[in-house]
């Protein structure tokens, strides 16, 4: 059906040549990249319409406004979604600014386009910041719109990028306002639908508009160092090449580029360096052709520069939760600098570039949304079913800023660890993410070297150090400021405990005394026939539970010690009282299973000891400490058997799915491709590695160790015959074990 066009059509397509706007026939040529049976039919269609429509609308820059729309298209070319999606760019904004209707564009392309369309500008009309009850209401509207169709929001997004990269033309208050929306709310939506080259592009934008000084002299001092730091790359890479050549992976991919200026700015602020001093201010980039080939890549890259410990991060078995996968690492390369080197498939950069879109990319014309396409954005549905309940718009619109788009706060170890949380997270969420112990004796905090208290919230890119004392204890108000579950659970089960090891004590003293008074005694009355048959009439499994009955009050002593000695006859005298430290483990055995559920941590808090690490499956043995329940140590451990006897109590691993850190010697042989093969073990055996520290002791030996986290001890065992079997493994070794 041929579309209706106004008369003056051939001046406005005549006005974008001389404008040289790209034609219809640049985009169809681009789209055929990527789509090389598309006909584009369509395509021109929507280009002619939109150009005729928006024919005499200018941009603030003078140009031919339809230049905009065009370059919105060339964006989500540059995305590879489908036709639909770059027709609805071309035609973004006829409905918000021509006389054309969301049902002219149904009647004359599609449904599909004018739905997107019709998203495109619900959305344009949202002011974030100070918002009125209308913009949120119509907000939550778009984002249960975009919930169904995730290309509303890409073609929202590359129309947002076109704008920044025109604010020039904007006032210094304008540019301002909507470089700060861009920045909180459209580049984090970009990262987090996994768009790496849109967050980089939105936030350098961002960074030119909202600290035009800084941005200039970083602009200046990039400018001025980049032969230098050319000729430094060019020569990694080169070394990278010879040396993955030499290894058989002549077909794998190097690049090294600078890293964007606002992740640089970033990095500037957070080690409070000047540029010149921000060594890996450019990245590397290994793309290989299958997933084997990058864990071969890395040995690789570990045998022939020296990796800094704790910088390997294996996205690839633990894909991030925007899907993007790679393997990490940061090692020593020349001239003494550190040198950060990403390892993916090319596969996992197309994700790593485009992150959802790269899903459209061999999807057909007209088909819905696959459901494993669906599943990248389900966060997006959850958000929405969590806020379901919250009827005030605007207090939605509040939860949808902190959880969709700035839900996670980026934090560093001292040592450069990255740790993420919920926003508004504090020092002691980062505290029990380190260990439970750092967090229950955790004192304060140095955030980038400043001293902060305990309860002031991380910002993204805060250097996080803990300061413990070791006689310091969790407080109960601490429960009014976390945002981690993690650190709400331990916290609760750490008050929990105290007040049971609190109830237990008071419980048996106050027994002790009952029975005194009645002339009998708590030995005794254990040994009383009617002992069992008092337990369960006071509905107690144990003799432990009755004493915290009591001790909480919730039994009355006296009814106890009646109903066991109805006559309270005195006979003969009570013996000596025994000290109750003393007597406890026994009346524990006497009473029941005394055992702590190690996995199920509900009732007990535990700690693995570190000397030891026993895993589930060991013989083990537990230890009462004061006030931070128990220490499990392996029953052989040298520190168990020389601890106080008198505050050993039997533990008993009890299931679960809980997971115990362990750590790994290997010894082998040196050479190139031994980390890959023995990470593929690990891997194999569903054993996340924790770290991984290689030392090469001469051209025969090295020594590789590894921390783990094995679900028990069949698990660990299986872990290492698999390595045993290994041609290049001289002896693996369990340490501590
Ligand atoms: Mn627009």
């Amino acid at each position: 059906m041929p579309i209706p066009l106004p008369d003056h059509t051939d001046a406005a397509l005549a006005e974008l040549v001389e404008w040289r706007v790209p034609s219809a026939d640049e985009l169809i040529a681009e789209m055929r990249e990527f789509l090389p049976s598309a006909e584009g039919t369509l395509l021109r269609q929507a280009y002619v319409f939109g150009a005729a429509h928006h024919h005499g609308q200018r941009r603030k820059s003078g140009e031919p406004y339809f230049a905009h729309p065009v370059a919105v298209a060339q964006l989500i070319l540059k995305l590879r979604l489908d036709e639909a999606s770059v027709c609805a760019g071309l035609l973004h904004d006829v409905v918000e600014d021509t006389e054309v209707t969301t049902e002219d564009v149904a009647t004359l392309f599609s449904d599909d386009i004018a739905h997107i369309v019709d998203g495109v500008t619900k959305l344009d009309k949202i002011r974030f910041g100070r918002t009125e009850h209308k913009q949120a209401e119509n907000f939550r509207k778009m984002l249960v719109a975009m919930s169904k169709d995730i290309r509303v929001l890409l073609i929202k997004l590359c129309d947002r990028l076109h704008n920044m990269s025109t604010l020039g033309a904007m006032r210094a208050e304008k540019q301002r306002r909507i470089s700060l929306e861009t920045l909180e709310i459209y580049a984090p939506l970009a990262n987090r639908l996994g768009i790496g080259w849109l967050k980089s592009q939105l936030e350098d934008l961002c960074f030119r508009y909202l600290y035009p000084d800084d941005y200039q002299e970083l602009k200046r001092d990039v400018g001025q160092q980049r032969a230098e730091r050319e000729a430094y790359v060019a020569k990694v890479v080169t070394l990278l090449e010879t040396e993955l050549a030499k290894a058989g992976l002549a077909s794998a991919k190097v690049y090294g580029r600078p890293k964007h200026l606002y992740g640089i700015y970033r990095k500037m602020k957070r080690q409070n360096l000047p540029y010149a001093q921000i060594y890996d201010a450019q990245g590397f980039r290994v793309l290989t052709a299958s997933l084997e080939q990058c864990y071969r890549a890395l040995g690789v890259v570990h045998s022939r520069f020296t990796p800094i410990p704790g910088r390997f991060k294996d996205y690839i078995a633990l894909a991030k939760a925007n899907n993007y996968q790679s393997l990490h690492t940061t090692v020593m390369g020349p001239d003494g600098q550190q040198v950060e080197i990403q390892i993916r498939t090319e596969q996992m950069h197309g994700i790593a570039e485009n992150g959802v879109a790269a899903h459209w990319r061999y999807k057909e014309k007209g088909k819905a949304i696959s459901p494993k396409d669906e599943e990248r954005f389900t966060w997006l549905k959850q958000l929405l079913e969590w806020n379901a309940g919250v009827t005030d718009n605007d207090e939605f619109l509040d939860n949808m800023k902190v959880d969709l788009f700035n839900d996670e706060v980026y934090t560093f170890t001292p040592a450069g660890d990255l740790k993420v949380f919920p926003r508004g997270a504090t020092p002691v969420d980062f505290a029990y993410s380190i260990h439970t112990r750092v967090g229950e004796t955790a004192v304060g905090a140095k955030t980038n070297g400043r001293i902060t208290t305990l309860d002031t919230p991380l910002r993204n890119g805060d250097v996080v150090e803990i300061m413990t004392r070791a006689d310091s204890r969790p407080s109960p108000g601490w429960l009014d400021f976390v945002k981690s579950a993690r650190a709400k659970t331990k916290i609760r089960n750490y008050i929990r405990q105290e007040q049971r090891d609190r109830a237990l004590a008071i419980g048996h003293d106050l027994l002790e005394k009952g029975f005194r008074r009645a002339g009998y005694s708590l030995t005794r009355a254990e040994k009383h026939e009617r002992w069992t048959k008092l337990l369960s009439r006071f509905r107690c499994q144990t003799f432990d539970e009755l004493q915290i009955q009591v001790g909480y009050g919730k039994l009355q002593v006296d009814d106890v010690v009646t109903w066991l000695l109805p006559d309270e006859k005195p006979a003969e005298p009570p013996p000596a009282p025994p000290s109750k430290r003393s007597r406890r483990p026994k009346e524990q055995r006497g009473a029941g299973p005394a055992t702590v559920s190690v996995a199920g941590i509900n009732d007990v808090v535990i700690r693995l000891a570190r000397c030891c690490q026993p895993v589930p499956g060991d013989d083990i043995t537990g230890f009462v400490t004061r006030g931070r329940g128990v220490t499990v140590h392996q029953y052989s451990c040298p520190r168990a058997r020389d601890a106080d006897p008198m505050r050993r109590i039997e533990v008993d691993w009890s299931g679960g799915d809980q997971v115990a850190p362990v750590k790994v010697r290997v010894h082998t042989g040196n050479s190139a491709g031994m980390l890959a093969e023995m990470t593929q073990r690990f891997r194999e055996s569903g054993v996340n590695i924790l770290q991984a520290n290689c030392r090469v002791l001469n051209a025969r030996k090295a020594i590789n160790e590894f921390e783990v986290e094995v679900k028990d001890i069949s698990q660990l065992d299986s872990v290492l015959r698999g390595l045993r079997k290994l041609q290049f493994v001289h002896r693996v070794e369990r340490v501590g074990g």
